[in-house]
């Protein structure tokens, strides 16, 4: 099979869309972009043994790829449209194949994104690079740098699951319910496409969860040239992960685990109320975890104490890490 023949069997689809007068094919992909509306452009890299453990399986390695883009698309409310897939394999393993396009589309059905063109090529390792292009009201993107001090800061969802999951599937630990739920939200983030949408209007700063809660709202907060305050009792945890690990480790996954593709954002003090009607009525919970205050640091307590807790996230040219 050459890269020819690898791209018809597994990547050509029959989904002819009026956005997409040409797609896979020919030397490049013609979009049709709606009038007055600004283009978003986001993508990144999945390499195998950084960004997942090399037993993960394809269909979640191909969900995941798609899954982690949508997730900047969300943070920045747009709309996701388009997508393109760089793929480096160090062979091409047809059952392999055939799971991961199968993951691949299942998100980008799951959000109405098209495959319009890639790359395909050999190299010694797994590197799985998606493009994803969408859309979003003229001039309404939503960005980090619109924190104010005395403002709210919100989180989606239950931070810290996806860090426990992969720790376990580390471990091949024995499945448990609290166990398996916390896997699959590694192998299977859910974008919070459709909220990063909703609190466009209300928000003033919004990031996705990559590298861990304090690492990503840290970046927020600098880019809104602000600090910010954390009160730990506030984050919500999920009851699988509170009957899988101990109160100390649940706060530790929470505060600095990656991966969950939660959205934290912040929010004046008077849209508090329509935030909440916003989670009463939909499919994931969001929490007001603490303020937006004066300054450049941003601090945790615990009832009322300073917490000393490590402000890092992932670097992948820092702390000694190799990449
Ligand atoms: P060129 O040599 O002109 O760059 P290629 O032979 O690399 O073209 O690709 C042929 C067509 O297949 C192009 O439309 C390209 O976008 C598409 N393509 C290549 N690899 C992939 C992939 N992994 N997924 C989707 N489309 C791909
Ligand atoms: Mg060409």
């Amino acid at each position: 099979m050459d890269e020819f023949e690898l791209i018809r069997r597994f990547f050509l689809r029959d989904d002819a869309r009026d956005d997409v007068p040409v797609g896979v094919g020919d030397d490049g992909a013609v979009l049709r972009p709606a009038a007055g509306r600004d283009l978003l452009s986001v993508v990144d890299s999945l390499v195998e043994g950084v960004h997942f453990p090399a037993q993960l399986a394809a269909a979640d390695i191909g969900y995941r790829a798609v899954a982690v883009n949508l997730s900047d698309i969300a943070a920045m409310a747009g709309r996701p449209r388009w997508m393109t897939l760089a793929l480096t394999l160090p062979q091409a393993d047809e059952q392999w194949l055939q799971d991961f396009a199968a993951g691949l589309f299942e998100a980008a059905d799951e959000y109405g994104v098209v495959l319009v063109g890639g790359d395909t090529t050999r190299g010694p390792c797994l590197v799985v690079t998606v493009q994803i292009l969408g859309d979003a009201a003229a001039g309404q993107a939503l960005r980090r740098c619109g924190a104010r001090a005395g403002e709210g800061i919100y989180v989606s969802g239950t931070p810290g699951d996806a860090a426990a999951g992969l720790a376990l599937l580390q471990q091949s630990a024995p499945d448990t319910d609290a166990g398996s739920y916390l896997m699959q939200r590694f192998r299977r983030p859910s974008p919070r496409v459709a909220l990063g949408q909703a609190i466009a209007p209300l928000a003033s700063a919004a990031i996705d969860l990559s590298d861990g809660l304090l690492a990503d709202l840290g970046k927020l907060l600098q880019a809104s040239a602000v600090g910010g305050r954390i009160d730990a009792e506030k984050l919500p945890l999920s009851a699988q992960i509170a009957a899988q690990l101990a109160p100390g480790e649940c706060l530790d996954m929470a505060l600095h685990g990656g991966d969950d593709y939660e959205l934290c954002f912040t929010a004046p003090a008077a849209h508090a109320d329509r935030i909440g009607e916003l989670a009463a009525a939909g499919p994931v919970a969001l929490s007001c975890i603490g303020e937006v205050v004066a300054g450049t640091e941003l601090i945790c307590r615990q009832d009322g104490k300073r917490l000393h807790c490590r402000p890092d996230g992932y670097r992948h040219f820092g702390n000694g890490q190799q990449p």
